[in-house]
């Protein structure tokens, strides 16, 4: 399904463009139309699974419509600061071509942001993403104006009850508009969780997204490094690993064809595919590949999902996959049939976080390779867990005066 099917505001699917959205995502494509039709939702969904996009583009696409000056129209409360600010900025490009503005209020930042975020919490801004700790705070100071509310998003409602928000949750709700439209999101559906839905959603429209597991057979490695350790490892593996077929991805059509020219140039005998080439080219370097005359193909997500060629036994990932659907489709490509298959993750320095998520999505600790020794040293593997509540003091905050041309 493609975003202008929803019919969002015009600047709004320039924003879906500029993230290179292209489909929605399974989330994305059950909980967008109940949200547009003003229901309320509970949504059983994963990080990865693209569920921020699902609850913000409905959300902003209203707000674009029903914008009320002086009011903040949705308040976004979150488990974490982290993730405070990683919607943020999920908020920042996907609106950067809208009006609507934003601001993130969370704890452990000092007494400047306090300022910012009391007038954006007296004066509205159109959306407010919170931890309840900060907003509890502020609401004890008598100041907060919800009068106007017309969205509350509960962000990974499970985690915000296992860290014991409920009795924060329970304050900030009662001090919201009675009509309001209510979206729930969770990994886990626990009993609480069904509770807290039971009082606080009317009628929801119920989703479940359950994300498929890569299949048992396929033996996953990760090799955790400096970014410029990357092409002499893939080297390295394409040489030593036996393969019949071997694919490689890579998210970005510019690193697939970086990629391979390196490959070319250390006589690997590789082909790419992505995007730019005519489909006649494309079916082409498929056959090649499928009759084993290429054994070695670099590809962009394009060939994640749904390709069956059951000689592939190797899938290298050269960049860590933005989401965790994409990582089981991609490795996915391997261990077809009766086969079995291997599939090599290269973990770059920032991309660790990335790779944790998706490893608590599939719900396993990948084994980390050795790094042959002639790469020399490789970086420790220490992502900031998800439950870790320090992280960057970063903020963000949108004009939230904007609005007011
Ligand atoms: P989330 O599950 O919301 O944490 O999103 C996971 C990642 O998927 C984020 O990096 C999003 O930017 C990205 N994403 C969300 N929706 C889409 C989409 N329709 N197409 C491609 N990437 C997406």
């Amino acid at each position: 399904m493609r975003f202008t099917d929803f019919k969002f505001h015009p600047n709004l699917l320039e924003g879906i463009e500029a993230s290179n959205y292209e489909t929605a995502t399974p989330v994305q494509e059950q909980v967008i139309p109940p949200i547009l039709e003003g229901r309320d939702v509970i949504a059983s969904a994963q990080t990865g699974t693209g569920k921020t996009a699902a609850f913000l583009l409905p959300v902003m696409d209203r707000l674009l419509q029903n914008h009320v000056d002086g009011q903040t129209g949705a308040l976004i409360v979150v488990p974490t600061r982290e993730l405070a600010i990683q919607i943020s900025q999920h908020i920042e490009g996907l609106s950067y071509f809208t009006h609507l503005s934003s601001i993130a209020i969370y704890g452990g930042s000092g007494g400047d942001n306090f300022i910012a975020e009391k007038k954006a919490l007296q004066n509205g801004a159109d959306i407010i993403v919170c931890t309840p700790g900060r907003m509890i705070a502020h609401l004890n100071m008598g100041y907060v104006n919800m009068k106007g509310l017309q969205f509350l998003v509960l962000d990974e409602a499970d985690r915000m009850l296992d860290m014991g928000f409920l009795d924060d949750i329970t304050k900030i709700i009662k001090t919201l508009p009675a009509k309001r439209q209510n979206l729930l999101f969770s990994a886990t559906m626990p009993e609480k969780i069904r509770q807290l839905a039971k009082r606080i959603l009317h009628h929801p429209a119920e989703i479940n997204i359950a994300i498929a597991k890569p299949p048992e057979k396929v033996v996953q490695k990760a090799f955790v490094v400096y970014e410029p350790q990357k092409l002499p490892l893939i080297k390295k593996l394409l040489k030593e690993t036996p393969y019949k077929n071997a694919l490689v991805f890579c998210s970005r059509k510019q690193t697939v064809k970086q990629l391979t020219r390196e490959l070319k140039h250390g006589k690997i005998n590789v082909a790419e595919i992505h995007s730019d080439l005519e489909q006649a080219e494309r079916e082409n370097v498929l056959g090649a590949f499928t009759a084993g005359r290429i054994p070695v193909m670099v590809a962009t997500d394009i060939l994640s999902r749904g390709i069956d060629i059951d000689t592939i036994d190797l899938v290298i990932n050269y960049d860590v996959p933005g989401d965790g659907e994409d990582y089981v489709h991609r490795i996915g490509r391997t261990a077809r049939a009766e086969a079995d298959g291997v599939a090599y993750t290269l973990v770059g320095e920032k991309e660790q976080n990335k790779f944790a998520s998706i490893e608590k999505l599939i719900d396993k600790e990948v084994e980390k390779g050795l790094v042959p020794q002639e790469l020399g040293p490789v970086p420790a593997y220490s992502p900031r867990y998800k439950n870790s509540r320090s992280g960057p003091k970063r903020r963000f905050y949108r004009n939230p005066n904007s609005h007011k041309k």
